[in-house]
C-alpha cells in the first residue's frame, strides 16, 4: 500500500510503498477513506513530542471501511463506515480507565503516534475504541469531527456553563466549537494571530459575536477562553480576558512555555486547566449533537501524496477552516 512514513521527527513525510497490516485479534482493518490533518501531526513531525513509533504512519482522524476483522471483534462488521481518533487504545484495568478517564492511562496509545494512522491506503485500529460514524457525513466532512471536533468539545464541557466564551486560535477545532457554542446559546469571542483576517472573518461568518488579534481585549470580561494555539503567552492573555471565577482551558497537546505571571492574574478563583486527549464517551456525546447542529466544515483536501504540502500550509496559516488527506476518489462528494 502507499503510505506517507516519517522515517525521522524533522524530516518531510516520505511517500513509500509498504506491507498491508494484518488485523490482531480486537482490530479492525480498514480501507482508509480520509483522514484530517490536525497541528498535533505538526507536533510529531517537528519531534515535539518524545518518543513516537518509527517509522511512522501519522495521521489521527481517519475514515474508512472496515474490510476485515479481527476474531475478538463484537461491536462491527465488515463493510461498515468507522471513525478512527487520537486515542487508540488503553489498558482498560487501571484507576483511570476503570472510572471512565481512559484519557488519562499511563498505558494508552495514540494513533498516528505509536500506533500506525492514517496517512495511507489501510490502517488496523483496535475496534474497542472505533466510533461509528453519524450517516449524514460524508468521508471528507467527518474526519475534521475526530479529533478537531471531538478533542475541541472536551474542551468546551471543560468551560462548564460559559456564556460569554473566548476563542484563541481560530483553525479547525474552534470553527466547528463556534457552530456548537453557538447552538448552545452562548457568545463566542474569536482572537486570531494578527493580520489574519480570513480566520476572523469565518469566524464573525459562523456567528461568533466579535473578533480580533489575541493582543486585544474583549468588550466584556469572558467566563471562559479556550486556547487552542500551542503558545504559552497566550496563557496570561486569555487569563487577563476572563472575569472573576473565570477558567482558562489549554486544550493542545504541546505548548510553548508559559512566561511568568503576577498572581493577581490568577486570584479571584480563576482556574487554569489542561485538556488532555480524549475519551470514548466525549466521542459518543459529539458525534450525537454533530448532526443535530448540523457541523459543516471548511474544509481543504490535498490527495495523499501532497501531505507535507498540507502540513506546511497548516503551519504557515495557509488554509480557513481544516485540511482532509483525500486517500481515495470517494463517490459521496
Ligand atoms: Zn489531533
Ligand atoms: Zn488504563
Amino acid at each position: 500500500m502507499r503510505a506517507m512514513l516519517l522515517e525521522k521527527p524533522k524530516l518531510p513525510l516520505k511517500l513509500c510503498d509498504i506491507p498491508i497490516p494484518i488485523p490482531q485479534a480486537n482490530q479492525l482493518l480498514i480501507q482508509v477513506h480520509t483522514c484530517g490533518i490536525c497541528r498535533t501531526d505538526l507536533h510529531v513531525v517537528d519531534g515535539e513530542l518524545s518518543y513516537p513509533k518509527l517509522p511512522l504512519v501519522p495521521g489521527h482522524q481517519i475514515v474508512g471501511a472496515i474490510i476485515e476483522i479481527g476474531k475478538n471483534v463484537k461491536n462491527f462488521k465488515v463493510g461498515q463506515r468507522v471513525g478512527i481518533p487520537w486515542l487508540g487504545g488503553s489498558c482498560l484495568h487501571c484507576q483511570y480507565c476503570l472510572s471512565g478517564r481512559e484519557n488519562l492511562c499511563d498505558h494508552a496509545l495514540y494513533t498516528g503516534y505509536q500506533i500506525d494512522g492514517g496517512f495511507a491506503e489501510y490502517c488496523t485500529a483496535d475496534a474497542r475504541f472505533a466510533f461509528s460514524l453519524p450517516n449524514d457525513y460524508s468521508d471528507i466532512q467527518a474526519a475534521p469531527l475526530l479529533c478537531a471536533g471531538l478533542i475541541g468539545y472536551r474542551a468546551l464541557r471543560m468551560a462548564g456553563d460559559a456564556k460569554n466564551l473566548g476563542f484563541y486560535g481560530f483553525g479547525a477545532s474552534a470553527h466547528i466549537l463556534t457552530q456548537v457554542a453557538r447552538y448552545q446559546n452562548r457568545k463566542v469571542f474569536a482572537f486570531t494571530r494578527k493580520g489574519d483576517t480570513a480566520a476572523q472573518n469565518l469566524a464573525l461568518h459562523l456567528g461568533a459575536v466579535w473578533s480580533g488579534t489575541s493582543e486585544e481585549m474583549p468588550p466584556v470580561p469572558l467566563d471562559a477562553a479556550i486556547i487552542f494555539a500551542p503558545v504559552g503567552a497566550l496563557v496570561p492573555i486569555a487569563l487577563k480576558a476572563v472575569g472573576k471565577g473565570g477558567s482558562v482551558i489549554c486544550a493542545g497537546i504541546h505548548m510553548s512555555d508559559i512566561p511568568t505571571f503576577p498572581y493577581a492574574l490568577l486570584w479571584e478563583e480563576r482556574i487554569l486547566r489542561s485538556v488532555s486527549n480524549l475519551t470514548r464517551k466525549d466521542g459518543e456525546e459529539f458525534l450525537a449533537i454533530a448532526p443535530k447542529i448540523p457541523i459543516h466544515s471548511e474544509v481543504t483536501t490535498y490527495p495523499l501524496e501532497k501531505t507535507n504540502q498540507a502540513l506546511d500550509d497548516l503551519r504557515n496559516g495557509k488554509f480557513v477552516g481544516a485540511a482532509v488527506i483525500k486517500v481515495r476518489e470517494l463517490n459521496d462528494q
